[in-house]
């Protein structure tokens, strides 16, 4: 089978086991096509369906397919018929002999046949350039583009599938979304030779699938670093939100060798936000993802080392080296650590919720899921800005919108502007004093129960989604017996480790820690996960880039 090289151009596909006859026609048919479309030519039914596989998975498009009836093993309808899976849009001719004509007449109908050429075909200007065209011409109008992205092919109410989707969203891979019951799922799960049991199936523009990838795995694939480049840096950032990503870009910036260390993918709650109103210098509101994206770009620009998928489980002191301990066992040292691990979102103790997590109720990840819930009723829970952006966010297509909150208004959580435009919106409505208290479905969210809290009394709703967005807490155990934190976790730094005037426990310096410096020496600590830090993206960044000067400071003492 020959596949020339090049670009996805759009292909012809012939396949004929009698090689003379293959080339023949695979020679006639470059000749007048060959500037514009890829020939591809195979000597069987199965090397055929195995390039229109590969194809497939590749994203390329496949115009017309030309066979030979007469093969042995398969023959020429059996295999159009087969080529129909993958390829149903592509046009199909059968090549007989005369005496063959009746079996074409038939692969009419089997297949659909939209022609059938008698061998021998000269002259091509006659006999076969006239129905290629015509064919070719008819394809286009079809308007069949290539589509050279990642593929997700999943289950609406898969967990995983959910996960895979926030995780290419986050790292801000474009993808395209394939429900696995559809026709082109099932095509594009044929052709990975995937069960549909594992799901998802994600499919690089390269075409190599992956099944229930890790998101390690698929990090690798899109092209994200996981592994450090060194041993040792200057400075080692945890955390790849905005206080994390400032922290890169004025590191880098200035010269230090600096890698960020990220779980999932860089951006943080900032990237989750749908748009943000109040950060400096964009009076429009910037899109959460938007702002963080640039910044990535931007310390990469710098030299910064941006691993993703690299969640850090422990930190030690080694004199004057700090490791950084991953959750795989791997390690790497360097003179300074700045701490922006930020806060996550508490998950919300109630009967049903954890099974139905990923089939309908999701902490965050608004932005993935807004387009699968157009015209449908939407419950949020929460009462803080997040909650509020994500209804604005998400009225825009849903039928309606329900904000749960606790507490008797949102006054007490929620910014001022916010509400005003909440207040503006139709199809959003505020429940106050309720609370969810069960979540009910079989392979999906399809019920919750809610009480109102004055009264106690309970009431069942039909539901489909629900997002949380409930506190946060610091996932700072790993720093535990480390560096000194509070009794909700967040890290104490500066001068709130004095306490009575008197230096940390275990502190040997002479001078007292700098501003953002924790209880262990060259490890600051900046953004949300600091002991009571202002919780917003200017004071994270702010944060980051002060740290980054703190290092240069100690550096120097060194
Ligand atoms: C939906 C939403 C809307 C918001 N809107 C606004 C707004 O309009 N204006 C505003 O000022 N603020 C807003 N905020 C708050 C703002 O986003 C946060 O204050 C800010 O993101 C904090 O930045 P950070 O870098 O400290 O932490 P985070 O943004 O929480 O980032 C921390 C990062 O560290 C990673 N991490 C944690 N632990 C580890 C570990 N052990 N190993 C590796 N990586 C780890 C996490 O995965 C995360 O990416 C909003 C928040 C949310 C959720």
């Amino acid at each position: 089978m020959t596949t020339p090289e090049g670009a996805a151009r759009t292909a012809i596909v012939t396949v004929d086991d009698d090689a003379g006859v293959s080339r023949a026609v695979a020679r006639d048919l470059r000749r007048r096509y060959g500037e514009q479309h890829r020939i591809v030519r195979a000597e069987s039914g199965d090397a055929a369906l195995e390039a229109l596989r590969e194809m497939r998975l590749r994203g390329d498009e496949v115009a017309v397919i030309v066979a030979d009836y007469r093969m042995p093993g398969m023959n020429g309808i059996e295999f159009l018929e087969r080529a129909m899976d993958l390829y149903p849009a592509a046009r199909r001719v059968l090549l007989t002999a005369y005496a063959d004509t009746g079996a074409a007449i038939d692969a009419i109908n089997v297949v659909d046949l939209d022609h059938y050429l008698l061998k021998p075909w000269d002259p091509p200007e006659e006999k076969l350039y006239p129905v290629i065209d015509e064919l070719l011409s008819k394809w286009q109008e079809e308007e069949r583009r290539p589509v050279h992205v990642t593929k997700v092919v999943g289950h609406r109410w898969s967990a995983r599938s959910s996960e895979v989707r926030e995780f290419l969203a986050r790292n801000q891979i474009a993808y395209r979304w394939y429900e696995s019951e559809g026709p082109d799922g099932q095509r594009l799960m044929e052709a990975a030779g995937a069960d549909g049991v594992r799901l998802p199936v994600v499919i690089t523009p390269d075409g190599d699938a992956l099944v229930e990838p890790t998101d390690a795995e698929l990090a690798s694939c899109v092209g994200l670093a996981t592994t450090p480049s060194k041993d040792f840096y200057d400075l080692i950032v945890i955390g790849g939100g905005p206080a994390g990503l400032g922290a890169a870009v004025y590191g880098a910036s200035e010269g230090l060798r600096t890698v960020l260390v990220e779980r999932t993918a860089v951006g943080g709650q900032a990237g989750q936000s749908s748009r943000i109103e109040n950060y400096l210098g964009f009076p429009d509101g910037v899109p959460g993802a938007q702002l963080t994206d640039r910044a990535r770009r931007q310390a990469t620009k710098f030299g910064a080392e941006l691993l993703t998928t690299r969640d850090v489980v422990g930190l030690d002191v080694n004199g004057s080296a700090r490791t950084v301990r991953f959750a795989d066992g791997g390690t790497i040292d360097a003179h300074t650590v700045i701490l922006a691990t930020g806060v996550s979102y508490r998950q919300l103790a109630a009967p049903g919720l954890d099974e139905m997590t990923g089939r309908g109720v999701y902490y965050g990840s608004t932005l993935t899921e807004a387009a699968a819930c157009a015209g449908q009723d939407i419950y949020i829970v929460g009462g803080a800005n997040s909650a509020g952006q994500a209804a604005v966010y998400l009225a825009r297509q849903a039928k309606s919108v329900t904000i749960l909150v606790r507490g008797p208004s949102l006054e007490r959580s929620m910014s001022y502007y916010l509400i005003q435009q909440i207040r503006g919106i139709d199809n959003i409505a505020v429940r106050v004093c309720t609370e969810v208290i069960a979540a009910e479905g079989s392979d999906h969210l399809e019920s919750l129960t809610l009480r109102d809290t004055p009264t106690g009394a309970t009431e069942t709703v039909g539901a489909q989604w629900l997002f949380l967005f409930i506190g946060a807490a610091p996932l700072t155990d790993w720093l535990d017996g480390v560096v000194d934190r509070d009794e909700r976790g967040f890290v104490i730094a500066g001068p709130d480790l004095s306490v009575e005037g008197d230096r940390p426990r275990g502190w040997e310096l002479d001078r007292a820690p700098y501003h953002l410096e924790t209880s262990v020496p060259g490890v600051f600590v900046a953004g949300d996960a600091r002991a009571d830090s202002a919780k917003r993206v200017a004071s994270a960044v702010g944060e980051g880039a002060m740290a980054v000067m703190l290092v240069h400071r100690y550096l120097e003492k060194l």
